[in-house]
């Protein structure tokens, strides 16, 4: 992991994770550290693969915690070991019991399911119809119902590769192989291995564990025949289940009032009144009481039920974070060619539609070509009037918030906003999806149309700053949107 200055700084979910400063820019993509490592390592899975191959073993772990369980795998261990068929008997996976010759295979389940507490708990297996050897271990274990959160709470816990209980069983798989005779290690490390998990230092002898069980010794050629059957079953035999996430049921907490805001904008309309003092064309004061009465517009917007906890709360709250950043630039200018020139831009905006609408095609239903007409004309005659293509400034809303210095806003708001705006996958995902709280399920997806996270206070936090740029342009106007 590279070291850096900003890698030094505490996350708020105190997740070790390589920041962004510890990646590697490469043309337009940042790239992490392991990305390097891409095509030279093949990842196995724990979760997907090996995990169903141990899954009786998971089971096991799920009984009555790690005593138990570590006392019972040493009991299979030293069956292994002291057998003297025990290279025969080196892959406990299930599929790896399965090919072992019929008569040691019922010999070494036999020897599994010895303990009352482990025939009555495995008898989950009998819900899946393509268990490996499913007639040998039927025979040991009883006919009741089986309980279906034991297998939940088993597979739970070892969806993560580096669980106690998955390292555990992790250990079992490896430790077999070594009593077998079929793995080599340094002696120092099999010492290490059979204390566990009472000896050594915990910091090495997991890691070599999780190392050494990766390997595929048992498993090749590679076959997910019953790994991909597990998933499958359990997919099918079980429920989808809700996480019980305080977000989901979480009500939107409104912080402000439409009366409130209707209330602000009559008091922003008189303050207009008392400061403009023409009715000639003053660019300045048109675009700062424009771009507020803009904002507070969105704000009331936002307040109609279930908009700040939807998609368009997010359109709105990036309108609002550029509406913030133009008027930032344009005040921090304060310069009188640049409020004309952004002035123009938008009526250019509007000759090129009202142009288009005009001769090239219908208008669609939502453009009011009488008004689009009457700001492409109203400050210059549209013979006169340029199109700009390309952006008002010529610079980005980047470097406009960083010159005018808020780029800390820019950062907060835009990236996240863009991919509503864009519809891409991550904001596709949020407001489509929910994880399924079924462990069975592997973590996937189900559709579900819940409320995201309320937008109001942010929006109402970017309006305010709106309101404060607009109070230093024409003092004094103190009134804001009230934030609880
Ligand atoms: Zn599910």
């Amino acid at each position: 992991m590279p070291k850096s200055k900003n890698s030094k700084k505490k996350s708020r979910s105190g997740k070790n994770r390589t920041p962004i400063s510890g990646h590697t820019r490469v043309g337009k993509q940042l790239l992490p550290p392991f990305a390097k490592m891409e095509g030279k390592v093949a990842f196995s899975s724990w979760t997907n693969e090996r995990m169903p191959e141990m899954l009786w073993a998971v089971i096991v772990r799920a009984i009555d915690g790690q005593d138990f369980a570590i006392s019972q795998f040493r009991r299979i261990i030293n069956f292994i070991g002291n057998h003297e068929r025990r290279e025969e008997l080196s892959d406990l996976t299930h599929t790896g019991i399965s090919k072992i010759d019929p008569a040691l295979r019922a010999e070494l389940i036999a020897c599994i399911t010895k303990h009352p507490a482990i025939a009555e708990a495995l008898i989950i297996l009998r819900i899946f119809n393509d268990l490996p050897a499913a007639a040998d271990w039927m025979v040991c274990i009883p006919e009741h119902a089986p309980d279906i959160e034991l297998l939940m709470t088993a597979v739970g816990q070892n969806l993560w590769h580096q669980s106690q209980e998955a390292t555990d069983c992790r250990w079992l798989r490896l430790m077999a192989q070594l009593a077998a005779g079929k793995l080599h290690v340094p002696r120092e490390m099999a010492e290490e291995w059979i204390g566990y998990p009472d000896v050594g230092d915990q910091k090495s002898v997991r890691p070599s564990i999780r190392a050494s069980e990766i390997a595929p010794t048992s498993m090749d050629p590679r076959d997910t025949a019953w790994a991909d059957s597990f998933w499958l079953e359990a997919w099918h035999n079980t429920p989808c289940l809700v996480l019980n996430n305080e977000m989901v049921a979480k009500p939107a907490v409104v912080p402000v009032t439409r009366t409130a805001i209707s209330d602000l904008i009559g008091k922003l309309e008189e303050h207009w009144q008392g400061t403009h003092s023409t009715t000639s064309v003053d660019a300045r004061h048109d675009s700062v009481f424009g771009i507020a009465f803009y904002a507070l517009r969105l704000i009331d917007e936002l307040l109609g039920i279930g908009v700040g906890t939807g998609i368009l709360g997010r359109l709105g709250l990036r309108t609002l974070l550029e509406a913030y950043v133009s008027i930032h630039y344009l005040l921090h200018k304060d310069d009188e060619a640049l409020w004309k020139k952004w002035r123009a831009y938008g009526a250019g905006q509007a000759k090129l539609n009202a142009l288009r609408f005009d001769t090239d095609m219908e208008p669609p239903k939502f453009i009011n070509i009488e008004w689009i007409e009457q700001i492409a004309g109203e400050d210059i005659w549209e013979e006169f009037l340029n199109i700009e293509l390309g952006n008002w400034s010529g610079l980005d809303l980047r470097k406009l918030s960083e010159q005018s210095g808020c780029k800390d806003q820019y950062d907060t708001h835009y990236s996240w906003t863009s991919g509503y705006v864009h519809g891409t996958w991550g904001p596709v995902r949020e407001a489509s999806f929910t994880t399924c709280g079924n462990p069975l399920h592997r973590m996937h997806r189900y559709p579900d149309q819940k409320s995201l996270p309320d937008t109001v206070s942010d929006a109402v936090d970017l309006a305010n700053r709106i309101l404060d740029d607009l109070n230093a342009a024409y003092p004094e106007f103190l009134h804001r949107i009230p934030v609880q």
